[in-house]
């Protein structure tokens, strides 16, 4: 094991950040205070989503004072969840923690993950005590989506992060062996199992400026973990024909019943409800169907999950072509 073996690791601190220039150099120095302080060799890859602020000016002065900050610039946004796969790509390190750039994932807890690590510790996952400032609708949505994706798919993310320290072995594994378009960190560090360690903490407030995520692009990372950890929506359909046929059976014997005893069988009302009911039924059931085709369409394009346009302080990519 890593941890062990090397009598010098160095720490990777991956950082997705965008549009953070605001709080972007307070947190690196934090950050880089608490690393240094830890004897170990370090490196910082900070990675900007695509800001359209000075975020990437802000990263590139970093870099060149000091040489083991470095930074990536993506092409665009392309979202947390590929920002943070191409911290993970370039990082060398022996352990890669991940990072939020606001400071609502709390440097200090680094040396206390990096003790798990050394015991032997393959995940540390940093799982969320409190949610200090989110909005009760939001820790509501996120209460709701991880109970789904816990029930559903079997894997538990309740107030989980994407504050992680990863041993080398397993974001190989992350880089190399899950190449899947549709992403959900979260998810997936919990799916792989090995050695897996959680840490609790406190969410702090945020640093600077707003959080970044809208209602639809927190939609957007439901479904994505929905369909990427369960097939169970469809089976649900399934189930969801199969008991409007039963009623249908059930109607159709009580009409024949009734106009056998001579009683015309009436219901204008009970027509257009059933037919409405079913149309929207159908329609649901193809809109499920549809989410999960648009996803197979995504990994059978197989686009790359990000562009970089430009990078400070950074040698090689580490990861080689596929
Ligand atoms: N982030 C990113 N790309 C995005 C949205 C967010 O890299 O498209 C980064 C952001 O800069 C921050 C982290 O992901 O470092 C968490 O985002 P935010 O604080 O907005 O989310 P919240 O804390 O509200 O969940
Ligand atoms: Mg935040």
């Amino acid at each position: 094991m890593t941890a062990i073996s090397n009598t010098n690791p160095l720490i990777s601190v991956v950082v997705p950040a965008y549009n953070e220039s605001q709080g972007i150099s307070h947190a690196l120095s934090q950050i880089s205070g608490i690393l240094s302080a830890t004897g170990l060799d370090w490196e910082i890859i900070a990675v900007d989503d695509g800001s359209s602020d000075t975020t990437f000016q802000k990263l590139s002065e970093l870099s060149s004072s000091e040489p083991r900050i470095k930074a990536l610039a993506l092409s665009r946004n392309f979202g947390k969840e590929s920002a943070m796969l191409a911290g993970l790509e370039y990082a060398e390190g022996d352990a890669v923690i991940i990072i939020d750039a606001d400071l609502q994932h709390p440097p200090k807890l680094i040396p206390a993950m990096l003790d798990q690590w050394r015991q032997g510790a393959q995940i540390v996952h940093a799982v969320k005590r409190s949610r200090n400032q989110d909005s009760l609708a939001k820790k509501a949505t996120a209460h709701a989506i991880n109970k789904m994706i816990s029930k559903l798919g079997g894997i538990n993310t309740n107030n989980s992060s994407d504050f992680k320290l990863l041993d080398r072995e397993i974001v190989d594994i992350i880089v190399y062996q899950l190449p899947e378009r549709q992403r959900f960190f979260r998810g997936l560090t919990s799916w792989l199992g090995f050695n897996e360690v959680s840490l609790y903490f406190d969410v702090d407030n945020r640093l600077d400026g707003a959080s970044k995520w809208s209602f639809w692009s927190l939609l957007e990372l439901s479904i994505t973990a929905l369909t990427s950890f369960t097939s169970l929506p469809l089976r649900i359909v399934t189930f969801l024909g199969i008991a409007t046929l039963i009623l249908g059976f059930g109607v159709a014997t009580d009409a024949v019943i009734s106009l056998s005893n001579g009683k015309a069988v009436s219901g204008f009302a009970t027509t257009i409800i059933s037919l409405l009911m079913i149309g929207s039924f159908i329609m649901i059931s193809l809109g499920i169907i549809g989410e999960y085709i648009a996803k197979i369409y995504e990994e059978v394009k197989a686009r790359p999950h990000y562009l970089i346009k430009a990078s400070a302080g950074i040698r090689k990519k580490n990861r080689p072509p596929l």
